[in-house]
């Protein structure tokens, strides 16, 4: 976990690890539209929505003025209302023909109204009469009101009044009217320090007598510099409880020229930013240009959501503005909130989003990560790994499932083919060994070439030696006849050395004869002779005698056939000699030859040679009569008994033999009286 995670957090790791991975290319090729789409959404959204929600704040900003414009012209109508009433009551038209009560009565009216100043002028617009006192002398014709009233029309209007004006309806509202200015950043400069001018809502309305004749003019008005409840009125009207959001706070403004002359706006410590002044921007749109401001402005120490409106007076002057205004920050500020939750959620269901489809991914992922597994411990050797099953019926699964058969059948292939290699192997090594075998035995065979022309050279140079004897034999027995004949009766005391001499030699000439008849047997072959094939057998004992050496071997000797068969001598002997031979090599301790003859029924005779030597191995006897078979290494050729039996087959005749090994053996020459193939 830990080094994983750390590996999370390297960039280049997580690069690879990103690059090796085709879930997380995947899943990033279905998220990223979708985050992007959903980052141009909320985008979008944020941009719309503020645009909205600024055109929202507008609207009621415009509507708060609205409000409050309403509340000062009724304010306005309310003034002309209470002056028209009053120059209509019986109280003030009866007073008219008394001077001296007229102070009195006024100032009750004035009490009674609520407002700052009440005048009786004639209907020149002469002071007759005031409350508080005012000045003598004064003209108020001037006044659009008072000109209204004289022409028979009660009339209201705003009016800017100058210090000397106020001062003349009296010093008391000159001093109220005063208000100090304050240095605001943002403003227009000035140099001037205090406002004087004060800002009237007056009205007037003409008084008739019980004629109907105008007699008078009462004029009358309220100083709104200053006015707090005026104000305070208008900021409770706008701003009931609960129209704002918490923390906000409205606030409503009068303002006289660019100055607040009466305002709940508060500073920082909290007392009213009366003698403040409007930003310059606003004072430029507002007073100088007429127009409605509405958007956020710097009042004082804050933004406020405002709406400010120009005043006109009674000739349409700009003489000051209506501002309302509500603290936008709580606002934005909620708002931010709302779009900074809207953001985080959005964050989090995106990261949510993007964990589940990973995660989901896995699962759908599961068959394709196992076959890397699978594949990587395959190229480590293990060439049992399967995926195995995967849960998963997709085409990945499929994909899987198919894999694990792909690789069972390259398995199985696999042993095949080493099998079958396997088997090949062998087969060339049987080959190699039977070749060898066939080598050892064309070595053999040449050994037995060479030993067999050897042996002919020995039967050439014996032969030649056994005819050279012939000579001097036949002299030594002329010789011997001879002086056998001289001798005459002389020769009796040597007769039996004579005779001794005389069977020796013939016993010289007849072993040369038979040692010729055996080396060259075609100077007697085809000559064929009726034979008794014992005495033949009997004579080759002569030719193989000095073979025996070792111990002492007995020799049996029993003829009883009585038939003779027609072969050539030389071949009988040579067949015989053979049997003779190998009888003698099958018993080097010793033992018994036995040579019989026997009748072959009618068809001719048997010749047996037995032994009581070594035997024969079972599984040789079938090769016994084959060329070059022998167990005697380098002694033998293994022709003599394949030349053997090729001879007797010639007369139709054949060689049998029975032996078990240890036991002996026993050869049988089966020979036709004929002497021709049966
Ligand atoms: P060679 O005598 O040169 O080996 P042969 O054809 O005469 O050739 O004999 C073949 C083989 O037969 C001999 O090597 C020997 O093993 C076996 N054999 C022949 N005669 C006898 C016997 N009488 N007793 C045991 N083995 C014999």
């Amino acid at each position: 976990m830990g080094p994983a995670f750390l590996s999370l957090i390297r960039p280049g790791a997580l690069l690879r690890r990103y690059r090796a991975s085709l879930r997380a290319k995947l899943v990033s090729i279905v998220i990223a539209p979708l985050l992007v789409a959903l980052v141009a959404l909320l985008l979008l959204m944020a941009l719309w929505g503020d645009r909205v929600f600024q055109a929202l704040l507008t609207y009621k900003v415009n509507s708060d003025l609205l409000v409050a414009h309403e509340y000062f012209e009724h304010m306005v109508g309310g003034v002309e209302d209470r002056v028209l009433q009053e120059a209509r009551s019986h109280a003030l038209v009866n007073g008219l023909g008394r001077g001296g009560a007229m102070p009195g009565i006024l100032a009750e009216a004035r009490r009674a109204h609520g407002l700052d100043f009440l005048q009786l002028l004639d209907p020149q617009g002469r002071l007759l009469a005031a409350t508080p006192a005012s000045a003598a002398g004064t003209e108020y014709a001037a006044w659009r009101v008072v000109a209204s009233a004289a022409a028979g029309r009660a009339d209201a209007a705003t009016d800017a009044w100058s210090a000397a004006q106020l001062a003349a309806v009296s010093g008391d509202l000159a001093r109220r009217a005063q208000v100090a200015l304050r240095p605001t950043a943002n403003a227009a400069p000035t140099d001037r320090t205090l406002e004087t001018r004060g800002m009237v809502v007056h009205a007037a309305a003409p008084v008739f007598d019980e004629a109907g004749a105008l007699v008078a003019i009462l004029h009358g008005g309220t100083l709104l510099n200053n006015n707090l409840g005026f104000i305070d009125t208008i900021n409770a009207l706008v701003y009931q409880p609960e129209s704002l959001p918490r923390g906000s706070q409205g606030t409503a403004t009068l303002f006289l020229d660019d100055t607040r002359i009466a305002t709940n706006v508060r500073l920082f410590h909290g007392e009213r930013a009366l003698g403040t002044r409007v930003s310059r921007e606003v004072r430029d749109k507002v007073l100088l240009r007429g127009e409605k401001w509405l958007d956020l402005a710097f009042v004082v120490n804050d933004w406020y959501m405002s709406a400010y409106e120009p005043i006109a007076d009674s000739r349409g002057r700009r003489i000051g503005m209506l501002y309302v205004g509500y603290l936008a920050r709580p606002i934005s500020q909620a708002k931010d909130l709302a779009l900074g939750v809207l953001v985080g959620l959005f964050l989090l269901l995106a990261v949510a989003g993007a964990l589940f489809s990973l995660l989901w991914a896995r699962r759908v992922f599961t068959p394709m990560t196992r076959m890397v597994g699978t594949m990587r411990a395959l190229k480590a050797g293990n060439a049992e790994a399967r995926v195995g099953p995967v849960g998963s019926e997709d085409e990945l699964g499929q994909l899987a499932g198919q894999f694990d058969q792909l690789l069972s059948d390259l398995q199985q292939r696999n042993a095949e083919l080493r099998d079958w290699a396997d088997s090949l192997d062998r087969k060339v090594a049987e080959r190699t060994r039977e070749l060898e075998d066939a080598n050892a035995v064309l070595r053999a065979t040449r050994q037995q070439l060479i030993t067999s022309e050897k042996l002919a050279v020995a039967g050439q140079l014996t032969a030649g030696v056994a005819h050279e004897i012939n000579n001097p034999i036949a002299v030594i027995q002329g010789n011997l006849d001879v002086a056998r004949e001289i001798l005459g009766p002389a020769a009796e005391p040597v007769r039996h050395e004579l005779r001794l001499i005389d069977e020796q030699v013939r016993r010289i000439y007849l072993l040369t004869n038979r040692l010729l008849q055996f080396i060259r047997p075609e100077e007697f072959a085809g000559n064929m002779e009726r034979l008794d094939v014992g005495e033949v057998a009997a004579g080759c004992l002569d030719l193989v005698r000095h073979l025996i050496k070792g111990p002492e071997i007995r020799i049996g000797q029993d003829w009883q056939a009585t038939r003779r068969v027609r072969i050539s001598r030389g071949e009988l002997q040579q067949v015989v000699v053979n049997l003779l031979t190998n009888a003698i090599h099958a018993m080097p301790e010793g033992g018994t030859l036995t040579l019989a003859t026997r009748d072959w029924e009618e068809h001719g005779v048997t010749l047996h040679v037995r032994d009581t030597g070594r035997g024969i191995r079972e599984e040789d006897l079938p090769n016994l009569f084959n060329p070059f078979f022998t167990t005697k290494k380098q002694m033998g050729t293994g022709l003599g008994l394949s030349i053997s039996y090729a001879l007797v087959e010639r007369y139709g005749g054949r060689i049998t033999v029975e032996s078990k090994l240890g036991q002996g053996a026993e050869f049988i020459v089966w020979l036709r009286e004929s002497g021709a193939p049966a």
